[in-house]
């Protein structure tokens, strides 16, 4: 990412309207709309053709894996990258020609490209004395802003007497200080270390919510955007495979790759079969109840969380259960992972609490939460 100032000509905002996805139920238009955006770089397809709507007031982060084109999406959004196809709209008005610095957008980036030689003070009214606001009005923003990222004691420091997360809390509230419509956020936690991260998690979430603005976040930690975001657009090889929020694409995943990219999970080689004359998913000649494998046949996929799998001693005279044997357990200090083998497969159980009744070795029976299974697309 290149350390450019984050500029806005700060418009609109606040205008409450909904995503094309949902029009049927909320009925407005989305305050961001990308449609058939596309960006190859010498052969390579960064972003393969996406079509999104961006909520007002929403905390939308792109999601995956190194390469899949998040920041060639929201650098696009930006207008620091040409998309060679498809446009961006803003609040109704198309965007996709204009420069970074006449979009109603802001960005803070990975690291904070703070004025070394300004103030906190003076680095939150740079965008402000740039549009030549009157003084009482900048002066006025700037200690809102301060007191919205709590560093009004550090007003008069510069860059380099105030610690990581305090710089990239300037850096927040530099790029609000100009009221964006939308803010975008490229990895921003990055150059923090952990702890500091999760503290910055909060605050980026408390901030959002109190300000109303729509936040379009950047990141390849699963973690961090489950905890933020209010919707997450989960990208694979320049393209959204997934657009939901986090619980439903936690529990909800509708590939292999959405499973397995977003929190442990096991996957189970099924086949569609007659099972007492109903068409039936079944796993290890067992039927897996509450799956529907409608339109499906053949060998599918369906996925269970470790936490959805209890394991206990086989009773041995239940024909009906799921038996495996348990390989290898470990205590992570108040849950246990279990892996259990059956047939070909390792299956992984997460049993809370600091005791287990099961030990290597075992013939275990597993259950399935009733409605934890998830039938996964081919
Ligand atoms: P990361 O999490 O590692 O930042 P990303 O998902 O943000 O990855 P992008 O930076 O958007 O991915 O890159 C998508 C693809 O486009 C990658 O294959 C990358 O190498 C390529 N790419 C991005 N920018 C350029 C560029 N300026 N020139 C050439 N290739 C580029």
């Amino acid at each position: 990412m290149s350390e450019v100032a984050a500029v806005a000509d700060g418009t609109t905002s606040g205008v409450r309207t909904e995503a094309v996805d949902t029009a049927a139920d909320a009925g407005g238009a989305p305050i961001v709309r990308v449609r058939g955006v596309r960006k190859t770089f010498g052969g390579v397809d960064a972003v393969a053709g996406v079509d999104l709507d961006v909520r007002t007031g929403e905390f939308l982060s792109f999601l995956g894996p190194s390469g899949c084109g998040k920041t060639t999406l929201l650098r696009i959004i930006a207008g620091f990258e040409r998309p060679d196809a498809g446009s961006v709209e803003v609040a109704g008005r198309d965007i996709t020609a204009l420069p970074p610095n006449r979009r109603p957008l802001n960005m803070v980036f990975q690291r904070y490209a703070l004025f070394p030689h300004l103030t906190v003070r003076d680095n939150v009214a740079f965008g402000m004395r740039l549009r030549r606001l009157p003084r009482r009005e900048i002066a006025a923003r700037v200690a809102e802003m301060l007191e919205l990222v709590q560093l009004t004691h550090c007003a008069g420091r510069h860059p380099n007497q105030i610690s990581g997360g305090q710089a990239q809390r300037v850096a927040l509230a530099r790029a609000l200080a100009n009221d964006p419509t939308v803010l975008l956020l490229d990895e921003p936690l990055t150059a923090l270390d952990r702890a500091v991260r999760g503290d910055m998690q909060q605050e980026l979430k408390r901030i959002q919510a109190e300000i109303g603005t729509t936040f379009v976040y950047v990141t390849h930690d699963q973690e961090e955007a489950m905890a933020m975001s209010s919707r997450i657009a989960l990208m694979s090889e320049g393209r959204i495979v997934q657009l939901a929020p986090p619980g439903e694409l936690y529990r909800r995943p509708g590939s292999v790759f959405a499973a397995g990219f977003v929190g442990d999970a096991n996957l189970l080689r099924c086949r569609v079969e007659q099972h007492a004359g109903r068409s039936a998913v079944v796993y290890a000649g067992r039927p897996l109840p509450g799956l529907d494998p409608a339109g499906r046949s053949g060998e599918v996929r369906a996925m269970v969380r470790p936490e959805d799998l209890k394991a206990r001693v086989a009773s041995g005279d239940d024909a009906g259960e799921l038996v495996g044997e348990l390989v290898s357990s470990t205590f992570h200090g108040f849950f246990w992972m279990h892996r259990i083998r059956i047939g070909h497969e390792l299956l992984v159980v997460r049993e809370a609490g600091d005791t287990s009744s099961i030990r290597a070795g075992d013939a275990v029976a597993l259950e399935i939460e009733p409605g934890r299974a998830v039938l996964l697309a081919d």
